[in-house]
């Protein structure tokens, strides 16, 4: 054990119910509520001895995010499947119960890579980072002080190099990454305009995050002609979060020298056959600039981006819009309304308030 470990009163070895998201078999086409299931299994309040370097967690806030279903996939390229009648992993925000690492001391909150239960035993807390500041709301870890933040960071403003006066297109654009990439692209001085799934989504983006534009692109027959309506001489960047046929479009309308930050493709996840993309010839003769990213590779320039956001939120120059439901029970609910953008903004369960 080693010597900096922390331990609980009280509780300290209690053997208490856990209840966990399992997945009940791999999903080919549209994940379903049916796809996954609830289990009470047990937990020891302690961690296991010969156990090092792990920690213990009481899970406050689950992230649903999209990326759940390409993990209940058996065979995906690059993607680990999760593992069937087990927990699936996603992110969360969590309190420490109990520690054998040497950088986790007992009562501390953290988020980052977590089990979808309510409380995890996890062996090797590399993607676990602190949380600083417990003025915010413990949430906002799940979303703008956490990867989605992330996400959007790194996309826009290292992939993309945005300069002042550059036009900007972000689909997706009311959700939990969407909405921060308009007003991280409103504050770099560009014209921004973005597409949600309803005119609930199409007021928020301009009327609570400040896009120039924005438009309901189910309303939309010609993605091609919506574009050229909004960008009449073209689009400089394109922050990319659902593919297929939107990416097409975009591609015709992009400008010599674009940038597109390839996010996520959420149009392609729960297809077996994915669509098929027939303009590419334009990355070649517009010289765009087309980049996928994974933000799990960039986790070392989080304290850069704390420092860009933390002032934004508390000088209240940044709008942030949650979906907040309660209880673990809500959790394959949530995840399968992503795919039909039955959220509106980050969507996020609460499993225990601290
Ligand atoms: P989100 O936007 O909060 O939620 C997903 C939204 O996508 C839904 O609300 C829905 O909104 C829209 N959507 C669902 N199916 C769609 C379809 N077939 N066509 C068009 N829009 C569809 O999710 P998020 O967390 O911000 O994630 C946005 C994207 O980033 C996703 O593609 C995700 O996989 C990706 N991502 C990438 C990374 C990375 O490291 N690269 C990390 C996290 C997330 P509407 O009502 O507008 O349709």
């Amino acid at each position: 054990m080693n010597q900096n470990s922390t331990r609980i009163n009280g509780k300290m070895g209690e053997e208490i119910s856990n209840k966990q998201v399992i997945l009940n078999n791999y999903v080919k086409a549209y994940v379903k509520e049916s796809d996954m299931s609830l289990r009470t299994s047990k937990i020891q309040l302690k961690i296991p001895s010969g156990c090092d370097d792990a920690v213990l967690l009481k899970n406050l806030y689950l992230s649903i995010d999209p990326f759940i279903p390409k993990h209940m996939k058996k065979e995906e390229n690059y993607i680990t499947p999760y593992k069937l009648n087990s927990p699936i992993f996603g992110y969360g925000v969590s309190k420490v119960l109990d520690s054998s690492h040497p950088n986790f001391k007992m009562g501390e909150l953290v988020w980052g890579f977590i089990y979808l239960e309510e409380y995890s035993l996890i062996k090797d807390p590399n993607v676990l980072f602190k949380v600083h500041d417990k003025d915010l709301p413990l949430s906002y870890y799940t979303g703008i002080l956490g990867m989605p933040g992330m996400t959007a960071y790194v996309g826009f403003f290292e992939f993309c190099s945005p300069k002042k006066g550059e036009t900007v297109y972000v689909s997706a654009a009311s959700g939990a990454i969407g909405q921060l990439v308009g007003q991280f692209a409103k504050n770099a001085g560009c014209y921004v305009v973005g597409s949600a799934g309803s005119k609930e989504k199409v007021d928020l983006l301009k009327n609570k995050f400040g896009f120039d534009e924005a438009f309901n692109y189910k309303e939309e027959q010609d993605y091609n002609a919506a574009l050229k309506r909004y960008f009449p001489d073209g689009i400089d960047i394109y922050f990319e979060n659902v593919g297929g046929k939107m990416l097409e479009a975009v591609l015709s309308n992009m400008r010599l020298y674009g940038r597109v930050a390839v996010c996520g493709m959420i149009s392609q996840y729960n297809i077996e056959q994915h669509e098929g993309v027939h303009n590419l010839l334009y990355i070649l003769t517009k010289r765009i600039r087309m980049e996928g990213y994974y933000v799990t590779d960039h986790y070392h320039i989080y304290p850069k981006y704390l420092e860009m956001v933390m002032p934004l939120i508390k000088e209240e120059k940044i709008a942030y819009v949650e979906d907040i439901v309660e209880g673990i029970e809500s959790v394959p609910g949530a995840i399968v309304g992503l795919f039909s953008g039955r959220n509106v903004g980050k969507q996020v369960v609460v499993v225990a308030r601290e």
